[in-house]
């Protein structure tokens, strides 16, 4: 779509004059003045072309940028909601790692001290227990790695099968036909006022 939309005649402008586009051409997909707009009625390559005043397409496009502005925002709150949810979520977990990392540090000093100050036989019975400790905390990491949160976080987005049918199905904005109402010439009176 042009993005001068209507505002200037396409033949005139062709022809380098600068003419007010009355109509637009929905066909053509360009802006007529009222001459052009006489001529492009007659000709056979153009009589079957659906012309729309250019202030209601105007409004139309206007509406449908609205719209369209809508949905972009709608979207981008919904990316920002789901980002920061990720994010805090990988806040906690960075926390919770940080916490195990002090605490593995104190049981390497204790496996230092231990090493330093005990007999053979104490450091014997003292490794145990602390096996057992490194065992937890091993356990601890890998039920970790388990969960959601410290896996990697792709944001995927899935567009709406509406909108890809919009793009290749949507050709036109509308048809535009005659709608013929009642017709309002009251015969009868004009009937008995001939009779009076
Ligand atoms: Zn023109
Ligand atoms: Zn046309």
């Amino acid at each position: 779509m042009a993005s001068s939309v209507a505002k200037y005649c396409g033949p005139c402008e062709a022809r380098n004059t600068t003419e007010i586009a009355v109509v637009w051409c929905i066909d053509c997909d360009d802006g007529l003045c009222p001459s052009c707009l006489e001529h492009h009625e007659v000709s056979k390559a153009s009589n079957k072309h659906q012309t729309i005043p250019v202030m209601e397409f105007k409004t139309l496009r206007k509406q449908i940028n609205n719209h369209i502005d809508d949905l972009e925002s709608d979207l981008l709150k919904q990316l920002e909601d789901v980002s920061n949810q990720n994010i805090s979520e990988i806040d906690k977990l960075l926390s919770k790692l940080k916490d195990k990392e002090t605490q593995i540090k104190s049981l390497g000093d204790s496996i230092h001290r231990i090493k330093e100050t005990l007999s053979n036989v104490q450091v014997f019975l003292a490794t145990k227990s602390v096996g057992e400790k490194l065992r937890e905390e091993q356990e601890w990491i890998s039920t970790l790695c388990d969960q959601d949160v410290a896996k990697e976080s792709i944001l995927e987005l899935s567009a709406d099968s509406q909108l890809t049918h919009l793009l290749t199905d949507l050709k036109h904005f509308g048809t535009i036909k005659v709608v013929r109402k009642t017709c309002q010439i009251k015969v009868g009176a004009w009937e008995q006022q001939r009779a009076a």
